[in-house]
């Protein structure tokens, strides 16, 4: 049995922005799918771009709809979806990236992130990376509808919370993840943040928010406006890399202690990692939440002479998603500074750009609005408030 999808959507047709080759995007209509018991329909309010969209982004292959970080309203909802999801019809939801299988080892604990069944490198489906080859198609955020698989992730957001905060969600999640959950940032202890980008601001406002004495942030000559809002954020220190050795300021700014944590968002190279394990503490931790494949001419021994380690961490848990929608529907969030940019459907193109730097120093967090700028011949009612 399938749901039909009319519920004031006025058309069978979705407009998405579709990658076609690397740096290449196109507007495409593709056809609204049917629902089944399992399964739902997301009309999309907002899609936050990430890093990993610039990278993904000049380096498809398959025609693909990006977008992963996704937040909308439930338009059509399986019988069976709604009582697994515990939502019903027309609830405003944020969506997680992973598809994860739900009965594997990882999948029963906090990780299920690391799910092989949701690990798009090695052939899982996840949204925002799975080509539209595969049925139905609607797998990303740039697109006016997506499709809810039988195995999505999502989270109730409230009625009033803006769909461009909203769409900053994961981003925010993972700072929380990172510097709280994964680098126990708390009183006490110092943070150093490499590379001042969205998840980076993320992680020095989850960090302060925590409690965490003392934050750290680097940045290049170019991130100024970034690493004001870093300082906003709570940061005691930002360092200008292009300017002054990150390692002497980290050195006198501890005492010669050196940072309980260095949480690497930038590069995951020998410098910024060879800066980390200069200024880390004695038993203190080096985060990467990016990395080169291959890091050559580290100073290991350093680490090991400090009882130090280095980890990668990457995405978010249940609960750090869950944290992050608190925060950034708290109506006077300072995060709101994070969302600098909006574009529609047809600026894919020039959204993803921005965010890869290639559009000026002051963007942070850009969302693309899929109903922004749409022609009004090819707009569908909107599904909920057009009674
Ligand atoms: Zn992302
Ligand atoms: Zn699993």
């Amino acid at each position: 049995m399938t749901t039909r999808v009319a519920h004031g959507v006025a058309t069978d047709l979705v407009r998405a922005s579709v990658v076609v080759a690397p740096g290449v995007s196109e507007l495409r209509t593709l056809p609204l799918p049917e629902i089944d018991e399992d399964a739902g329909l997301l009309r999309v309010e907002g899609a936050g771009v990430c890093g990993t969209d610039v990278g993904n982004y000049f380096r498809d292959t398959e025609p693909r709809i990006l977008g992963h970080e996704n937040v909308g309203r439930v338009v059509a909802l399986g019988r069976r979806a709604a009582e697994r999801w515990g939502i019903e019809e027309g609830a405003r939801v944020a969506v997680e990236e992973y598809l994860p299988c739900g009965h594997c080892a990882v999948c029963r604990t906090t990780d299920y992130r690391l799910c092989a069944a949701t690990d798009s490198r090695a052939g899982g489906t996840r949204f925002g990376s799975t080509p539209v080859t595969v049925e139905p198609a609607l797998w990303g955020g740039y697109s006016q509808y997506l499709y809810l698989h039988p195995r999505t992730v999502l989270h109730r957001i409230p009625e009033d919370m803006d769909a461009h905060l909203a769409a900053m969600t994961l981003p925010v999640a993972n700072g929380y993840e990172w510097a709280v959950i994964e680098g126990r940032a708390g009183p006490g202890r110092t943070i150093v943040v490499i590379g001042p980008g969205q998840q980076g601001l993320a992680c020095v406002y989850a960090a302060k928010a925590a409690g965490a004495d003392q934050v750290i942030v680097l940045g290049l000559g170019r991130d100024a406006r970034r690493l004001e809002l870093a300082r906003e954020y709570g940061a005691a220190v930002v360092v200008d890399v292009d300017e002054q050795d990150p390692v002497a300021v980290v050195e006198k700014v501890t005492g010669g202690a050196g940072a309980d944590l260095v949480l690497d968002t930038a590069r995951g190279d020998a410098t910024t990692i060879g800066w980390g394990v200069e200024m880390v503490a004695r038993r203190g931790q080096i985060l990467i939440s990016t990395a080169t494949d291959v890091v050559d001419g580290m100073a290991m021994k350093a680490l090991q002479w400090k009882v130090a380690s280095i980890r990668g961490v990457r995405g978010h848990s249940n609960s750090a998603v869950a944290w992050a929608i608190t925060t950034l529907s708290r109506p006077d969030t300072p995060l709101a500074a994070m969302s600098t940019h909006v574009f529609g459907l047809d600026e894919v193109d020039q959204a993803i750009r921005a965010t890869g730097g290639q559009m000026g120093d002051d963007v942070v967090h850009v969302t693309v609005d899929p109903w922004h700028g749409a022609p009004l011949a090819t707009l569908s009612a909107d599904p909920i408030g057009a009674s």
